[in-house]
């Protein structure tokens, strides 16, 4: 018998990845493997740049060093795969650039190609002119673009982080089915049939929600999961049908202790990713204040321009038509933009922007020179009141008020929708800087058109706050509208990150948040039967948040295509290019499976 140490080890492939021979000592003899990515022949000389994972490096054929290397390599076209053996030397003075690896070349005196290469759909460069739907049909192609690999690097980076962080706080990594009974987070199933208990399905998790309840059931205390969720909606911009998250779940933890971990989770990103120290700790808003100033309950803070009542000021506009809303009990609220200034054009522009999101006009007054302009000027009595309004919310009385008049919550949504506008437009936003934010105290329901008339804001597993409680009995929407619960969103920069709350630990009081959403008791029982079982033998109080990898990625890599930081993403209309994927599916599986097409 051969023994195991008779046998010797086979020659390696590489010795070296180009990273490491950017940083071994110039002279060090290596062998690279990689891609083609670019040939040029100088007569005598050829000179091909040579691509891996970790970067590229400028390999040099020169048939005065071996006759043999240069001849194969006249055959090698992009995208070729080769073995180049040989060594790296100085480059020469005035070819010497900045980037890693640049101040010196390969020289090479063996080529071996590893396999060869078809013309290719679109070249592998940084400025990539494919579409979008040819970049995901060859997928594999267009992840060998830097900027993909990058994405790629990134977001391993991202993931490995938070677990490090996450494993040396005590928590344990724990995986939930895929296979489940439904687990609502306001979106459609996807269901799989099962073969073994015709006309029965799975339901594919809209995220692991109650497992990770019943997982604090058992006492496990400290769970998280890099979860993936499977959510059937329709596909809006930076949508995809099945998404990444960071699904964590603590037992006896005030909200406080919560956020430090979540905290302490993005420090360890920006740290590892970036390099980057976040502020600590992260601001709170209360939902009712995010949306009076800034009409968003997600605001960006990245800039000011906070949302103002003016209806004491709007006394001051001698207009017949204001008078008559002010009368009515309508509020005018403005927002202030430092350094705007309009012209007849863009005003109308603005306005139309303003009925589109539903105001009935747009007031402004330009307070940048002399005179106040502006499409309310001629109406003023006296500017002074709207001068003071602007130096106390933004220190600075040289800008435009844009004003809208009507109820509280619609000038809420017109005015931070058009702040955000604003902001890009008058260049505001300070895109160097990292905003975080804790939005906290949302109401348990939001209104619905539907009976019952209200949905879960976050989802039916909420804790009310307790004072509240009793409102659930209340058979009036408006009365179940402003029932509070402890409940959560991170935001950043004016994306939505992650959202969490308190969950329901008593069956009761889960039975009577579940009816006011218009379940039946049997539906219930049906559905949730199994989970309120749980909660029968003991469970402590726990929360918890879920936040989206993808969305976290892009924010680190400041990209606003979700498609960009997913390897294998689907199209706006959830198709894979790459697979074809969703297929039909042959006569024998439909039998099999026991269901007919209709
Ligand atoms: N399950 C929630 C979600 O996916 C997160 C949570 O409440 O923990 O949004």
């Amino acid at each position: 018998m051969t023994s195991v140490n008779s046998i010797k080890p086979a020659p390696a492939i590489r010795t070296h990845n180009i990273e490491q021979i950017i940083h071994a000592p110039i002279g060090e003899t290596a062998r690279l493997c990689g891609w083609v990515q670019h040939r040029r022949d100088l007569g005598q000389l050829i000179f091909i740049t040579l691509r891996d994972r970790w970067g590229e490096m400028q390999c040099v054929i020169d048939p005065a060093h071996s006759e043999a290397a240069h001849a194969l390599a006249e055959g090698l076209r992009n995208e070729y795969v080769v073995a180049f053996s040989g060594a790296t030397r100085p480059r020469p003075e005035k070819e010497v650039r900045a980037y890693p690896g640049g101040d010196r070349e390969f020289l090479v005196d063996g080529v071996e190609l590893l396999t060869a290469a078809e013309p290719l759909p679109f070249n592998v460069e940084e400025d990539v002119k494919a579409s979008e739907e040819l970049r995901l049909k060859y997928r594999y192609i267009d992840l060998r673009r830097r900027a993909m690999v990058r994405a790629m690097t990134i977001r391993h980076k991202c993931v490995s982080a938070i677990r490090s962080y996450l494993n040396s706080h005590g928590f344990l990594e724990i995986e939930t089915p895929m296979l489940a009974r439904a687990t609502p987070e306001g979106a459609r199933d996807y269901v799989v049939p099962s073969r073994v208990h015709p006309g029965e399905f799975y339901a594919l998790p809209q995220s692991p929600q109650l497992y990770k309840q019943v997982l604090m059931c058992s006492g496990l205390d400290r769970y998280y999961q890099i979860a993936r969720c499977l959510r059937d909606e329709d596909l809006r911009g930076n949508r995809q049908p099945e998404h990444t998250q960071l699904d964590l779940e603590m037992s006896c933890a005030t909200r406080d202790e919560l956020f430090s971990i979540a905290e302490g989770a993005m420090h360890a990103v920006w740290r590892e990713c970036l390099g980057e120290e976040l502020p600590h700790p992260f601001p709170r808003l209360p939902y009712r204040e995010a949306m009076a100033l800034y009409g968003s309950d997600k605001p960006d803070l990245r800039f000011g321009s906070r949302i103002v009542e003016l209806s004491g000021q709007a006394q001051c506009i001698d207009a017949a038509w204001l008078k008559s809303d002010l009368e009515l009990g309508k509020c005018v609220h403005g927002i202030f933009i430092p350094g705007a200034s309009l012209s007849r054009k863009q005003y109308d522009e603005w306005t139309a922007q303003a009925k589109e999101l539903g105001a009935g006009g747009l007031m402004t007054i330009e307070l940048s020179g002399e005179e106040p302009k502006g499409s309310v000027a001629k109406f003023l009595t006296d500017s002074l009141a709207f001068a003071q309004a602007a130096e106390s919310a933004e220190g600075n009385a040289h800008g435009t008020w844009f004003m809208v008049v009507g109820d509280t919550p619609s000038n809420y949504k017109v005015l931070g929708q058009l702040r955000l506008a604003l902001g890009r437009e008058f260049k505001l936003i300070d895109e160097g800087k990292w905003a975080f934010l804790w939005v906290v105290d949302f109401p348990l329901y939001e209104a619905s058109d539907e009976p019952p008339y209200v949905t879960p804001s976050h989802h039916p597993f909420t804790m009310p706050v307790a004072e509240d409680q009793h409102k659930l009995e209340s058979e009036d929407p408006a009365e179940l509208l402003s029932i509070r619960s402890d409940n959560y969103d991170l935001v950043l920069n004016g994306v939505e990150m992650s959202s969490g709350s308190l969950r329901i630990n008593k069956p009761d009081l889960q039975l009577k948040v579940l009816r006011r959403i218009g379940l039946s008791d049997e539906q219930i029982e049906d559905r949730f039967g199994w989970f309120l079982g749980a909660y029968r033998y003991g469970a402590p109080p726990h929360r918890g948040f879920g936040q989206g990898i993808d969305r976290l990625v892009m924010s680190l890599l400041s990209l606003d295509n979700i498609r960009e930081v997913i390897a294998f993403p689907k199209t706006a209309s959830a198709q894979c290019p790459l697979t074809g994927a969703p297929a039909p599916i042959d006569d024998a599986q439909w039998s099999e499976l026991g269901i007919k097409s209709r």
